[in-house]
């Protein structure tokens, strides 16, 4: 990893370039530099095959000046401390950003989920959670799912955290199954907050139609997935995606994918990858990123779009659903092409702004229709768009920068009312 690639320095690089617009005092830009706390845990683990391995868990808790730690954890490999530290930085800002009462922070295991049993991830996660019961709660941290997590992994942390302390607590976690207390909308909610982005930025910044515009995504795992089928839904083209094992081009006359969404689901989760189902051209997710296409939206990990291929991408618009798809240098690049980036903390808010609201359900033991959660998605989504587009147009600074003056203005606007200092 280069030097512009460690997570954490890109997220405090971005940090840097707003400090001079917002001239924030510098015993608050202090503050925000470093997360309130880091917490790194030993987790053993005699797995079923009879092997004693020691994991590395960790959850960061940037800033809690606007409510309560909020912030998904990840099963990844590469799960490292200076990762899971720009996570909770990122979180706090789009906690702030989509206007809802949470702070941020983030979770993570350096683990490889898809070499585990079952039942050893269900192990793993118990223990994750006991040693650090003492962090968490539903009004100091609410974990949710993120990366190779999902509402099983969500529905044994609140198992466990409950049985510690000796009742049902829904509301200590968020994306849960329905069954448990989980909002209807949630899981397909941070996609469906990516296509209503994207939809807003195409007719702002394209002038266009979704039927008349063409899009290439990185990733189908929850985010991705969701992304294209609301795409789908809303008359978009898609031309090319991909996930950890590849990329299909469409390979149809009419140059988009043909297929419906099941069918794409379907064919994909049997031929084990995207690249692998019919009608398609196999390409990298290298090559995906750079494929011609009028919209990118990167759905996997972080740095994708580097210094290296920043150049080479042909889509006039990036809405980013990854968290830190694009480093900074990277975005100065497109800058001067004239790319316009919807980012991260904008484009992804509609996953912590759905666990917002199945918190607040949780708490008041109520149940909301689908329906409903949709539309409150939408206003809210809409809304932050909006006024990070009027600002950006006001200030003349692209929306990256627009997002994080909001967003970090906010905050410190918390912190101060509050006397942090
Ligand atoms: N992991 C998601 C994110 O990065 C959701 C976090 C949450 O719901 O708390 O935004």
């Amino acid at each position: 990893m280069s030097e512009h690639e460690d997570p954490f320095n890109n997220a405090l690089t971005q940090l840097a370039s707003i400090a001079d617009i917002l001239q924030v005092d510098p015993e608050y830009y202090e503050m925000l530099k470093s997360p309130i706390r880091e917490i790194t845990v030993s987790l053993p683990l005699k797995l079923s095959n009879g092997t004693a391995l020691t994991f590395t868990g960790y959850r960061v808790q940037h800033n809690n000046a606007r409510g309560p730690y909020k912030g998904g954890i990840r099963f990844h490999p590469k799960v490292s401390l200076s990762e899971v530290k720009a996570l909770s930085m990122w979180m706090t800002w789009k906690s702030a950003l989509i206007d809802i009462p949470f702070g941020g922070a983030k979770g993570g295991v350096s683990v490889d989920p898809r070499k585990l049993t079952l039942d050893d991830l269900e192990r793993l996660t118990r223990k994750y959670v006991d040693a650090l019961e003492q962090e968490i709660g539903p009004e100091v941290d609410i974990p949710a799912p993120d990366l190779n997590t999902n509402a099983q992994t969500m529905a044994w942390i609140m198992n466990e955290y409950s049985r510690l302390k000796g009742h049902n607590v829904p509301s200590v976690v968020t994306g849960k199954p329905i069954e448990l207390g989980g909002s209807e909308g949630r899981s397909a909610a941070t996609g469906r907050g990516v296509a209503i982005c994207a939809r807003e930025a195409v007719q702002t910044f394209l002038k266009k139609e979704m039927k008349d515009v063409t899009f290439a995504v990185q990733g189908f795992g929850n985010v991705g997935s969701n992304t294209v089928k609301t795409l789908m839904e809303m008359g978009a083209k898609i031309v090319a995606i991909s996930d950890v094992a590849g990329g299909a081009r469409a390979k149809s006359p009419s140059g988009h994918f043909e297929h419906s969404y099941d069918s794409l689901l379907q064919e994909s989760t049997k031929a084990g990858s995207i690249a692998k189902i019919s009608e398609i051209e196999e390409i990298s997710n290298h090559e995906l990123l750079e494929t011609e296409t009028d919209v990118l939206i990167p759905a996997a990990l972080e740095n994708q779009i580097t210094e290296v291929n920043a150049s080479k991408i042909k889509a006039k618009l990036i809405v980013e659903a990854a968290n830190g798809p694009t480093t900074p240098m990277a975005d100065k690049i497109l800058g001067r092409m004239n790319v316009n980036i919807v980012p991260d903390i904008l484009a992804n808010a509609g996953g912590v702004l759905v666990s917002y609201f199945e918190w607040v359900q949780n708490l008041n033991r109520d149940h909301w229709a689908e329906d409903m959660v949709n539309e409150r998605l939408e206003l809210k989504m809409k809304k932050a768009f909006y006024d990070v587009l009027s600002y950006s147009q006001k200030e003349n600074v692209e929306l990256r920068r627009a997002a994080l003056v909001l967003s970090v203005s906010r905050v410190v606007s918390a912190m101060k009312l509050s006397g942090w200092h």
